[in-house]
């Protein structure tokens, strides 16, 4: 959520910024916007509404000559999306500027006592108090600006990550984090700030990954110092970033989600690389080593997530508790933290997230650590602070995912879970070693059915979007492990084109959503379980009864349903419990394509960002 850049050092700081803000703008898009520090001791400012592309229009060209700046983008929180509001900020007498990521909790009462102060405010940020305050410190007691910083931070209830910039000092920012991402790229005479690795990844592979309440000061001859809000010292830990340059460009596809559906055979492939050996017949998951007692003697587990994630996190209660016979609670991350959830030290508590920082997963944690459960993740950003947090975990490594709609990040989770719940049942003794075997053989062939189902099922998506792209709404249905992806389904579908959507257990529809059905209707079915097979059959026929469009994806050979259906699509055969691997492909192609057929931007959809960084 927002994405932030910086740059100090012998370059022309702006293409620096805006590539970076590019690169950074599936984290928000409600505006962007740059400050300059040139070389006349002076601040050039531009922040626009909308996308970067606005941003560059604005400037229009102009040449703008500066070795140090800092950029935005912005997801609001506080104030709408307009230029005023849009980062950076100054302080009152203009001398500093700076971006936020996150959000000050208790910016009224800090407003209150500025404008008694008589300071005076332009936007309704909450970014711009907190500036106006390091201002009010600096001012007041003489001090350096990390020392201003540190002192305003103290007093700051809430979420940041920040980077400040004085006119009066032009060899130096200053950065700091709590709750949201920032790290240090370390360059050859040169320094960065940024959320993630993308924007400074092609000027160097040097990181240091700020933790919570800690800042760093970078000073143009080469100097990094960081500091805890308390005033401790720390050697900065530096880091190798992991990261491909091809991996956040779109590699010929007209946008990163279509690009990362088609990598789904590639990223499930990685996510089970030396993990699992079907024909030795053993799983191998680090965090699962490490944590065996713990997870075999747990009393339950917990799953705590939000959105896709979630949807996740749904299919791995079934998993667990059929495959390791472990009582599973799936949580809305952000309901289990405020509602006094009652935890022991004999409950595990998983946390799923793409990027790690899904804020009010991560807080969800943090409350289930300090009361001594044991805290497994399950995230794709390596180093992220739900990685850093738990005590085991285990990557989903998907690689970047850019595309605002998870795709890649869920079945990279959905096969670390079945993976988890193998091993763990494996070694409990829930399942029998033939079923065992027979589970990481079929595991082991779905890349290669992701492959073949990938190139067959496009075209026939592409026509059913086609006919369903004026749709206002969409049921769909499924059961069992299909249930999970039903919702994901409708997840999808109402996220980048704008259709309203449920998902529901299809034997459920018979207790509301069936009123709803008419022939404007259509109704997706996953229907590839053997299990209660003939159950959903019925539902496709209570579904036909009263007109709906039936769009029906099945197991390829299926004779009894495409009578019955408008449309089936076939996804190639495999145990049950992975089939939700394979069908939710032509639910996310089906969104993607009639997202695209409704002139949706579907990289960027209204109102939402990438990675959750506020609550
Ligand atoms: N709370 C700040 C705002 O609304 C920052 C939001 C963000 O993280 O982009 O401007």
């Amino acid at each position: 959520m927002c994405g932030i850049v910086a740059y100090i050092g012998k370059q022309e700081a702006f293409p620096i910024l805006t590539k970076g803000l590019q690169r950074l703008e599936y984290r928000g898009y409600d505006s962007a916007g740059i400050a300059l520090r040139n070389g006349q001791g002076e601040f050039e400012m531009f922040k626009k509404k909308g996308k970067v592309a606005d941003l560059l229009a604005h400037v229009n060209g102009k040449k703008l000559t500066a070795n140090m700046g800092i950029g935005h983008t912005r997801w609001a929180t506080h104030g709408p999306p307009n230029d005023v509001n849009a980062h950076p900020h100054f302080s009152g007498n203009n001398r500093l500027v700076m971006v936020h990521n996150g959000i000050i909790e208790n910016y009224e009462a800090l407003k209150v006592a500025l404008e008694e102060a008589g300071h005076t405010f332009q936007s309704d940020t909450d970014t711009e108090v907190l500036v106006h305050l390091i201002e009010e410190l600096q001012k007041r007691e003489n001090l350096p600006l990390e020392e201003a910083v540190r002192i305003a931070l103290s007093k700051v209830v809430g979420a940041y990550a920040i980077v400040i910039m004085d006119r009066e000092d032009p060899d130096k920012l200053v950065g700091a984090r709590k709750g949201s991402p920032l790290l240090v790229g370390i360059g050859d005479g040169e320094f960065f700030f940024a959320s993630d690795g993308t924007p400074i990844v092609e000027h160097t592979r040097r990181v240091v990954y700020l933790d919570d309440e800690q800042i760093a000061v970078v000073t143009r001859d080469g100097n990094l110092q960081i500091k805890t809000i308390e005033n401790e010292q720390l050697s900065p830990f530096v880091e190798q970033l992991d990261l491909q340059i091809e991996s956040i460009e779109k590699d010929g596809y007209d946008y990163f989600m279509l690009k990362e559906i088609h990598e789904q055979p590639h990223t499930v492939a990685d996510a089970m690389r030396g993990r699992i050996n079907a024909k030795e017949g053993w799983i191998r998951l680090g965090g699962v080593e490490e944590y065996t007692n713990r997870l075999l003697q747990a009393n339950r587990y917990i799953m705590v997530a939000c959105g896709t994630s979630w949807h996740a996190a749904m299919l791995g209660e079934y998993l667990f508790e059929e495959l390791a016979r472990i009582p599973v609670e799936v949580e809305y991350a952000s309901e289990f933290r405020y509602r006094n959830p009652i935890l022991t030290e004999k409950d595990v508590v998983l946390g799923l997230s793409q990027s790690g920082e899904t804020a009010d997963t991560l807080a969800a944690l943090q409350l289930a650590k300090e009361r001594g459960a044991l805290l497994y993740g399950i995230v794709n950003v390596v180093g992220s602070s739900i990685a850093r947090l738990t005590n085991a975990g285990s990557y989903i490594h998907a690689g970047p995912e850019i595309g605002v709609a998870s795709t890649k990040a869920f079945t990279g989770q959905v096969v670390l879970l079945t993976l988890m719940a193998m091993s763990i049942g494996y070694k409990k003794g829930t399942i029998s070693k033939s079923y065992f075997h027979r589970l990481l053989s079929a595991l082991e062939e779905i890349p290669a059915k992701m492959e073949s189902l990938l190139s067959q099922c496009e075209e026939q998506v592409r026509y059913i979007a086609a006919e369903m792209k004026n749709a206002t709404n969409a049921l769909y249905l499924g059961r069992g492990y299909n249930f999970p992806i039903a919702l994901e389904g409708a997840l999808k579908l109402k996220e980048i084109s704008y259709i309203h959507a449920e998902g529901y257990p299809a034997a459920e529809m018979k207790h509301g959503p069936i009123a709803l059905i008419d022939k404007n209707m259509p109704v997706i079915v996953i229907a590839t379980n053997k299990s209660a097979y003939e159950k959903i059959v019925s539902n496709i026929q209570e579904v036909k009864a009263r007109e709906g469009r039936i769009i029906a994806v099945v197991t390829e050979g299926d004779k009894t349903i495409s009578p019955l259906a408008d449309y089936t699509i076939e996804i190639p055969e495999t145990e049950e419990v992975l089939t939700p691997l394979l069908s939710v492909i032509p639910l996310q192609l089906l969104s993607y394509h009639i997202a695209v057929m409704r002139n949706c931007n579907v990289d960027q959809p209204r109102n939402l960002a990438k990675s959750v960084t506020v609550e």
